[in-house]
């Protein structure tokens, strides 16, 4: 069904954000023109905003509205130990889980030659020049445990490994209060190869 034109393309625009499909992007068009006009401005304002102020840190390219991020600009963090993500919600993660005290570096995706994306399209080159200027202790490759991002770690790795980079790569495995029997095979087997001494 089609409404007028400014309700539609609003629609539209709404099919942008992840998992809203013709329904959803309808529902929410609605809800913010009928009720909640005043939070739709807000809303408006705010993405206005951050669109034009938020940009990537210098040396990390997570995303923050400075120069550098408060993680990359904290000098109690350890900047021998760095760790490589897919994107800023996976650093976000590992920062909440708490543990983690080095660096990160995002980025913003993972090699897939099907979809034409080499190393320069995310951010190669600058994470192994930051390396060669900024020599690490440990380069922890925390990207996702699918083929693109195994392949990804595997490529990073390689580079790293030529400038004696110790590299190392998450354990994948069963979660916690996981049973082994629920567990697939593919998480079963990254576990087995993940094991740690206890
Ligand atoms: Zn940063």
């Amino acid at each position: 069904m089609s409404f007028s034109p400014l309700i539609d393309e609003l629609i539209n625009a709404l099919r942008c954000l992840p998992s809203v499909g013709p329904k959803s992007a309808q529902r929410m068009a609605f809800q913010l023109l009928q009720h909640r006009r005043d939070n739709a401005l807000k809303l408006a304002k705010t993405l206005e905003r951050a669109l034009e102020h938020v940009g990537q840190c210098n040396e990390c390219r997570t995303l923050t509205e400075q120069t550098l991020c408060e993680i990359c600009s904290n000098a109690r963090r350890n900047r021998r130990l760095l760790c490589v993500v897919e994107t800023p919600i996976d650093a976000l993660a590992i920062e909440t889980a708490g543990s983690f005290t080095g660096l990160y570096f995002v980025l913003h995706g993972k090699l897939s030659p099907i979809d034409g994306i080499g190393p320069s399209d995310i951010g190669i080159p600058q994470l192994l020049q930051r390396l060669e200027q900024e020599p690490v202790d440990e380069l922890i490759l925390a990207t996702n445990a699918t083929l693109e991002g195994e392949a990804t770690a595997h490529y990073i790795a390689d580079r790293a490994r030529a400038l004696s980079i110790r590299c190392t790569r998450i354990a994948h495995g069963v979660p916690l209060g996981g049973e082994l029997e629920f567990v697939d095979g593919g998480t079963l087997s990254h576990a087995l190869s993940g094991r740690t001494q206890i």
